[in-house]
């Protein structure tokens, strides 16, 4: 992972000359003053933690797991979201930790959470690190030091339940070694977010992410059935049936939890046989009002398709080579649904049949396979392209949100015109990509030319545009999390009664408060 930006370096995206103009004339998008620091450049604090501590780490894991090396550190410093990016990219590594440890069981875990709450020192479970809510920037103050706790040794396909279609996996694995270790057993866990290629299963699992084939396989937090949590004070064992009346789930309270109460060192997920016919395939719709119509009959009259997204007209339009391809000649290129379907054949071709009836019915016109597979092939690239935009002077972001289908339209709306308040003239697009047969959530993307301060122009934008979703009924995240960003916005919205039992159950957990201090637990 490239330790400034996304991905693999060697897949970089260069942004094509027409691009580069369209974002200078319409956007007045300029280079930046200064070009992104070099990795020899970037300003690291000086390792506070002291030897003996580090040396007791060792004593737990073997030396070669505990790394205080500049290498390790700023790799594992923050996430991936813009301010994260822009912070690095400006040479500033003032959250590193001050060692990475990677734990090799979930003893180990324990005997560090032990250690680290015996001298005070911070824990940062990391997965992936691809958070974008500063869900991996611990507070620091009032702890020895802080120690980025690196899961990825947690790597292993434990076993297979082919009865109960179940499979116990470790929380380091990344998506497409999950993927493949399950393809050998013929199976699929069917979690395709966009950060598919680094982000890890305990990531997901404590963020509650959502995946693009949400509609068909839902999301990773409906996948688990079970898990183990380590905790400062011991081990948790959760989930011994799909579904229990035997009090209030407690798989709930580590779901979404983010590191702030225990380390999910396994998961027993719920898997799905790999699917013999995937096809994808776009359709068109006069006006994102009558997709989004279309949408949610598809998510209230059963069997949807496995992928199910709508973009709105501006994102139809930039997504498209040539929006006259999607229109009328010369004409609005109108808004773009794909749906794709995976699964047995038959299967796919009930739902295909069922979907086609239902889109053509709601005034969708079909487009063909060339649509939706052309999506299904840049599905992970995006992420390259903020990089690229970074760079060439704009500032770009994702926000999203969910609510019920009656507040949607308005909930649309108050957040295009937040970001337009805060920004002046911004490019915002929009998408649907999560639905429910109660709501959905709405994706935003947003791109404007830096100012001289980007960050603040961002904090501006952000504070804006949750202003706007909690002012319009919306949540404050539907599968990016709380983390630091939204922790404002989360304390309004459970309130302070919300906020105690949150710290309540902190207080009994993390007595010394180690675990990822400054993340998800509002404080008043
Ligand atoms: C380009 C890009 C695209 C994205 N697209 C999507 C998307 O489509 N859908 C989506 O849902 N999200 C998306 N995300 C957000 C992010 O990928 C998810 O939040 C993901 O779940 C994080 O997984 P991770 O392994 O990278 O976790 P990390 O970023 O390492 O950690 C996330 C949080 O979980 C905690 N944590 C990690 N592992 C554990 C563990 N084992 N036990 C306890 N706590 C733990 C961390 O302390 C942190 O608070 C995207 C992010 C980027 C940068």
């Amino acid at each position: 992972m490239l330790w400034s930006g996304w991905g693999d370096p060697a897949r970089a995206a260069e942004l094509p000359a027409p691009v580069r103009e369209l974002l200078t004339e319409l956007l007045g998008v300029r280079p930046p003053a200064a070009p992104a620091a070099t990795f020899g450049e970037v300003r690291l604090p000086p390792a506070a933690l002291p030897q003996a501590v580090l040396a007791a780490l060792a004593a737990v894991t073997g030396e070669e797991h505990v790394r205080a090396d500049d290498d390790a550190r700023i790799r594992h410093t923050r996430g991936k979201s813009t301010p994260d990016l822009l912070l690095m990219r400006a040479g500033d590594a003032s959250d590193a930790p001050d060692a990475v440890v990677l734990p090799g069981s979930h003893e180990e875990v324990v005997e560090v959470l032990r250690l680290c709450a015996e001298h005070r020192v911070a824990v940062v479970p990391f997965g992936g690190g691809t958070s974008v809510v500063g869900g991996l920037t611990p507070a620091r103050r009032g702890y020895a030091g802080v120690v980025a706790l690196d899961l990825g040794r947690l790597d292993r396909l434990r076993s297979v339940d082919p009865v109960s279609m179940t499979a116990d996996l470790e929380p380091g694995l990344r998506a497409p070694q999950a993927e493949r270790l399950l393809a050998g057993h013929g199976l699929t866990l069917g979690h395709f977010p966009q950060s598919y290629e680094y982000a890890t299963l305990g990531g997901f699992a404590a963020a509650r992410s959502s995946g693009q084939a949400s509609a068909g396989y839902g999301r990773f937090d409906d996948m688990v059935v079970g898990m183990t949590v380590a905790t400062p004070r011991g081990t948790l064992e959760i989930g011994r049936a799909p579904k229990s009346a035997a009090g209030p789930d407690l798989r709930q309270v580590f779901l979404g939890s983010e590191g702030a109460f225990g380390v999910i060192t396994s998961l027993r997920l719920r898997v799905h046989r790999a699917p013999a016919v995937r096809a994808y395939e776009g359709w068109r719709f006069e006006t994102f009002a009558a997709g989004t119509a279309a949408l949610r009959r598809l998510a209230q009259e059963g069997a949807p398709p496995t992928v199910l997204r709508l973009s709105d007209e501006t994102e139809t339009m930039v997504g498209l080579a040539k929006p006259t391809d999607l229109g009328t000649p010369g004409g609005d290129s109108g808004c773009l649904v794909v749906a794709g379907f995976e699964g047995a054949p038959g299967d796919v071709a009930h739902r295909r049949e069922h979907a086609a009836a239902l889109l053509v019915e709601a005034g969708g016109v079909h487009l063909g396979p060339e649509p939706g597979e052309k999506w299904a092939q840049g599905r992970f690239s995006a992420p390259y392209l903020r990089d690229s935009l970074l760079a060439a002077g704009a500032t770009v972001e994702t926000l999203e949100t969910a609510c019920f289908w009656a507040d949607l339209p308005r909930l649309y709306d108050a957040v295009r015109l937040a970001l337009h308040g805060a920004l002046g003239s911004p490019l915002v697009m929009c998408h649907i990509s999560h639905v429910y047969a109660t709501g959905a959530s709405l994706y935003f993307t947003v791109v404007t030319a830096q100012t001289g301060d980007p960050l603040a122009q961002w904090a501006a934008a952000k504070r804006a545009a949750g202003e706007a979703i909690v002012g319009a009924g919306g949540t404050i995240s539907h599968h990016h999390g709380v983390g630091r960003d939204h922790l404002e916005a989360y304390a309004a919205e459970i309130g302070d009664l919300g906020g105690e039992i949150l710290r309540g159950i902190k207080e009994r957990l993390d007595p010394a408060g180690i675990l990822n201090p400054g993340v998800l637990i509002p404080v008043y």
